[in-house]
């Protein structure tokens, strides 16, 4: 049995599976923002309970917004202050009696996505998140490549390739990003970016989703935005592609819904690619919110 949770800053999920990936059990908590103690105990009595239910002593995998560091597994994530700086794997595998996985969340999205029917069949899954920021993950043989640094997969902290600089103009502003560099790829690429274009370059700020309804009514401004939008975020993917050439992509986050970017990308990306190589299957994510929890778990298949 896999046990998986996505801890969130505000709530935490857990899921129970079996080897055929059917979700057996699914639960959902506040998360203890403020109490280390009481953080470890919401693992506790949730594995404790389907220990109990299930009859059996589950493997455990968390996906948390953020990273453990490489060498005291001490976490950083910004969103959970009760985790900042704690062994979270160590401590809860003390409690438990058994080992237990930590990973980036978004490296769970990937794996969770790799394990979709779908993309079984694929040897490398390249899963990109274009949400409130860009994030991903590289899945190999159904087991994420996490790096060193558990970094691996954040694209969304490369900087703007200088062929975008050509689209968007060389006085395009270096926007500052969280991580602290300016001009950050997922500043301009991710849904947040999106808007942050429309309203660089036209003065006004809309949602995504305006944007999106006015491209579909054929406004001039949005169509011409979008024209734009999606040049930048081929050359950004086909970059990406060289870098990793994985069988099939998978996006997700909010912009993932935007459904006519497929249709559209393929063609855009590969002009950008060396000769040999062609663009892989881009498609949709599947699983949606679910995919942190279901990634989390399958942390332990094959292990
Ligand atoms: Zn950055």
């Amino acid at each position: 049995m896999y046990y998986g949770f996505d801890m969130g800053g505000t709530k935490i999920e857990f899921g129970a599976f079996d080897v055929q990936r059917n979700r057996l059990m699914q639960k959902r908590v506040p998360t203890p923002r403020d109490d280390y103690e009481a953080l470890l105990e919401v693992f506790t009595r949730l594995t404790q309970e389907a220990d109990a239910e299930l009859g059996v002593m589950g493997k455990v995998g968390i996906g948390i917004p953020g990273m453990p560091d490489a060498e005291s597994g001490a976490l950083f994530t910004a969103n959970v202050p009760s985790a900042m700086g704690k062994p979270l794997a160590a401590d809860l595998a003390k409690r438990l009696g058994r080992p237990v996985k930590v990973e980036n969340d978004a490296n769970c999205f990937a794996l969770s996505e790799a394990w979709d029917d779908s993309l079984m069949g694929y040897p490398s899954v390249l899963g990109i998140i274009l949400g409130t920021g860009v994030g991903g993950g590289l899945i190999i043989n159904g087991r994420p490549f996490s790096g060193r640094h558990h970094i691996a997969g954040e694209f969304g902290h490369l900087r703007l390739p200088v062929d975008a600089l050509d689209r968007l103009g060389s006085d395009i502003p270096r926007v500052h990003c969280g991580c602290g560099h300016d001009g950050c790829l997922e500043n301009y690429i991710s849904g947040r970016g999106f808007e942050w274009l429309y309203q660089h370059f036209y003065q006004e700020s809309l949602k995504a989703q305006t944007i999106i309804e006015r491209y579909r009514a054929q406004d001039s401004l949005a169509v011409e935005h979008v024209e734009r939008f999606i040049d930048v975020l081929a050359l950004c993917l086909a970059n990406i592609l060289t870098v990793f050439d994985p069988h099939a992509v998978v996006l997700g986050g909010g912009l993932s819904n935007f459904d006519e970017m497929y249709a559209l990308l393929p063609e855009r990306i590969q002009p950008h690619l060396l000769s040999v190589a062609r663009v892989p299957p881009i498609e949709k994510a599947r699983w949606g919110d679910s995919g942190g929890v279901r990634g989390a778990a399958f942390l332990n298949f094959g292990v």
